[in-house]
């Protein structure tokens, strides 16, 4: 019998009532088959069969902690026993602000929602209404949620051509969200670690660009940095031509440090959006910027930023024993996690050395990429885009098998719950998935 017989039969039932059968796309393109998870603790998953597994998915990144931390466990616990949702204010949100405000460097003001996609929208409109101007720049292979207009030109979608200086090429172009559906006109693509290609493209639209809005770091494909010089020079050309710069540390924010990307590469945007780890897996995002831009949703501002569920005690509760935990264990907690996850990514480097395979585990903080077959350094999205997908979920898929689950285009989270063992059972895992993939890449 397959060792995933039980997740096998949930998705044979769940494609009949949910789309694809999963609750978000990403999820269905687990090899062999998708996991149906049974419990969660610490670093480890129970699928419904049983299997444990060592978890490098974390939730695609909000697990942070681990899973069931007992701090963020007790906290909603308790505010469960006082009430969810009230339709009105309760300390837990002035704790939660005034806790951003004091970590992050852009944050002076604070809007609360829900998810990622939600608060990059209500960042997109802050800047528009501060602006007066309709145009959005985002970045090549670059995620910022599943709303128009910044669903386009993300990662998976090929490479644009050419290297952003050609005319004749989709460069500084409108973008489709949907091929086939006509294309968005408020959002033009722009190639990233490239301050070239952004003069250029602000030098010909800059007054009618409201905001430029970037991954700091390329979480969500290849996870490269930016080039020394390069978030600066951004900086300094979105105040020349007026632009609110919008960091989406969704990934990064409270992963990478306590003040997330801006901290660790010292620069600071107008706007960040946060998400994720801020809430060890309830949904809780927040718009944290200047007083200056924030004020069009504040006072007599011209926006309103709406909803139902925003600053929902319960999630509020969870991020703020997420931050209380962060903040005590402070640098040591972030260290050990750089330590941890450089160990994994180095033992992954190494082993594609020894065994022949042209295997690249990017790591920044507790974030891993895997490439395969790419050019090294990656700099652009169009040297990540030379990877062999395939490869790496092919990669990914064998390692299921010995109990390691990870995402499968190869995006790795690691936790505070990781341990150093579990590093050793993964590389020891990875010593034997390899060579197979490396065979059949190399035959393709
Ligand atoms: N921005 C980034 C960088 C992300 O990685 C994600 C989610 N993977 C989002 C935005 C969207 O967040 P959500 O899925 O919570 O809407």
């Amino acid at each position: 019998m397959s060792r995933y017989a039980g997740s096998e039969r949930h998705m044979d039932r769940a494609r009949r009532v949910l789309t694809r059968g999963v609750g978000s796309a990403m999820r269905e393109a687990v090899r062999p088959t998708p996991l149906a998870i049974q419990s969660a603790a610490g670093s480890t998953l129970v699928d419904v069969d049983g299997n444990t597994y060592i978890d490098y998915v974390c939730g695609f990144g909000p697990i942070l902690l681990g899973h069931r931390s007992p701090g963020v466990v007790a906290a909603v616990t308790e505010q469960l026993g006082r009430g969810v949702l009230f339709g009105a204010q309760h300390p837990g949100e002035l704790e939660l602000a005034e806790r951003i405000i004091e970590h992050v460097p852009s944050a002076e003001m604070i809007a609360l929602s829900n998810t990622g996609s939600e608060a990059i929208h209500a960042a997109l409109r802050f800047a528009r209404a501060a602006t007066g101007r309709e145009l959005i720049v985002k970045f090549e292979g670059h995620y910022h949620g599943w709303l128009d207009p910044v669903f386009a030109s993300g990662p998976g979608v090929p490479a644009l051509p050419g290297d952003g200086s050609e005319p004749d090429t989709r460069w500084g172009e409108p973008v489709h969200t949907v091929e086939g559906l006509p294309a968005s006109t408020d959002t033009l693509v722009c190639r990233w670690n490239d301050l070239d290609a952004l003069s250029a493209l602000l030098a010909k639209r800059g007054d009618e660009v409201a905001a430029v809005i970037m991954e700091p770091v390329t979480c969500n494909f290849g996870n490269y940095e930016p080039l020394p010089g390069y978030l600066a020079g951004v900086r300094e050309l979105c105040d020349d031509h007026g632009a609110v710069l919008i960091f989406d540390e969704v990934i990064t924010g409270f992963r990478l440090g306590l003040g997330g990307a801006q901290e660790r590469y010292g620069v600071t945007p107008d706007l960040t959006v946060l998400a994720k780890a801020i809430a060890s897996g309830f949904p809780l995002s927040a718009v944290a910027g200047r007083s200056e831009v924030m004020a069009v949703a504040h006072g007599d501002g011209p926006v309103r930023h709406i909803g139902t569920y925003n600053g929902n005690a319960v999630c509020v509760a969870a991020a703020n024993a997420t931050l209380a935990a962060l903040e005590s264990g402070g640098t040591e907690l972030y260290s050990r996690l750089d330590e941890i996850s450089a160990r994994l990514a180095g033992g992954l480097n190494e082993l594609g050395i020894e065994l022949g395979a042209p295997l690249i585990a990017n790591q920044v903080g507790s974030v891993i990429h895997l490439l395969w077959g790419a050019p090294t350094p990656v700099r652009t999205y169009a040297d990540a885009w030379q990877s062999s997908r395939a490869a790496v979920a092919d990669f990914v898929s064998g390692l299921l098998g010995s109990g390691i689950a990870a995402t499968e285009r190869g995006l790795w989270f690691l936790t505070a719950s990781h341990t150093s063992e579990q590093i050793d059972l993964t590389l020891t895992a990875a010593r034997a998935a390899i060579p197979p993939v490396a065979s059949a890449y190399a035959e393709r």
